[in-house]
């Protein structure tokens, strides 16, 4: 029996690629960069698995483009909103995601945010740096303490509650707010309790995200948003780019609506907001939330099996 067709859009830790070349007839992209949608459209072509990023945008057009083998599309990620899943499941193609892998990865990178923008840790960085460091100063960078300070969780799924787990040690107080309320032994055990999202927004220190990209929660955060939340306080984004309104966001920063912002991902990356740029009272990152050597290994894995599995049927 021929071995099914696969196509990977980039290449990932050679252990997922080498799962699927055992099993399937495998075409990795050799391209430097996110695919052009051409060269995407023309790769898929008679594919009965596509393993992909979040990066590509796949659609209506890819499935039809791929045509009617297509049995699975593994995403490398756990958010999957680069994918059209109605359309996905209305052909019968498989999605599939990675979740679980990189929730302590990602929780640790909003935690290093959350310092980083706390103690201007960048600031600090780039200060040294300059030549700056004249000696001990006793008004020199003064910045926002964590611990004992009230965590708002925006979305208390796997990652969400991986951030209150972290907070117990920084005794802090912990809201949080979700479409669906955890069970009461969960609040207990993470001491965490429920709020509104109004409630949330003007009760914590630090606000962190942690829904994913839907319609429901696309600009959740904007400028009515922002001007609820403390002007001391600060917001952490390691979700997904346009959950907050980037151009609101920026005139909280220069406005001081708020202290401070930490940002993994941007509304329209790779693109961000030149504005954002020249804030010092901002921490930019470029999109690493499950970057770590371990995490991307465990990603490649569990994408690789959720194809084989879906392409054995
Ligand atoms: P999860 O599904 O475990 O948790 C998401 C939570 O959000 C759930 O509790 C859900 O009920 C809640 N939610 C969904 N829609 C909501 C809405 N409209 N309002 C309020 N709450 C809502 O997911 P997770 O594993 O914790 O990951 C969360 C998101 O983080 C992913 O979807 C992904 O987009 C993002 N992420 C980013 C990175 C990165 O590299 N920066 C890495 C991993 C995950």
């Amino acid at each position: 029996q021929a071995k099914p067709r696969v196509f990977i859009t980039r290449r990932i830790p050679e252990e997922g690629i080498k799962m699927i070349m055992e099993h399937c007839e495998t075409e990795v992209s050799d391209f430097d960069g996110v695919l052009p949608r051409e060269m995407l459209l023309e790769k898929v072509k008679n594919k009965e698995g596509i393993l992909c990023l979040l990066t590509d945008t796949i659609d209506k057009e890819v499935m039809d483009a791929a045509g009617p083998k297509l049995k699975v599309i593994s995403n490398y990620a756990v958010g999957f909103n680069n994918i059209d899943v109605e359309e996905a499941t209305r052909r019968g193609i498989m999605v599939t995601n990675t979740p679980g892998v990189l929730t302590e990865t990602t929780a640790d990178l909003a935690w290093a945010l959350i310092m980083s923008i706390a103690r201007r840790i960048v600031e600090a960085d780039k200060f040294v740096r300059a030549g700056k460091f004249r000696g001990w100063e006793p008004l020199l960078l003064l910045g926002t303490d964590v611990y004992g300070a009230t965590l708002g969780i925006i979305g208390f799924g796997r990652i969400g509650q991986a951030m209150a787990r972290r907070a117990s040690g920084f005794n802090m107080k912990v809201i949080y707010y979700d479409l669906q309320r955890a069970p009461l032994q969960v609040e207990k055990e993470l001491g965490a309790s429920y709020r509104t999202l109004p409630e949330l927004l003007s009760e914590a220190d630090f606000v962190t995200i942690h829904v994913p990209l839907t319609p429901q929660t696309h600009h959740l955060i904007g400028e009515k948003e922002l001007k609820m939340m403390k002007k001391g306080a600060y917001l952490i984004n390691t979700a997904r780019g346009p959950i907050v309104d980037e151009k609101a966001l920026v005139r909280a920063l220069q406005e001081k609506w708020i202290r401070g912002a930490a940002l993994d991902v941007f509304e329209n990356e790779p693109e961000v907001e030149p504005e954002l740029l020249k804030l010092d009272n901002v921490v930019l990152a470029p999109h690493i939330g499950s970057a770590t050597y371990a995490t991307r290994t465990k990603m490649a894995t569990m994408a690789a099996e959720n194809l084989i599995k879906a392409l054995q049927g």
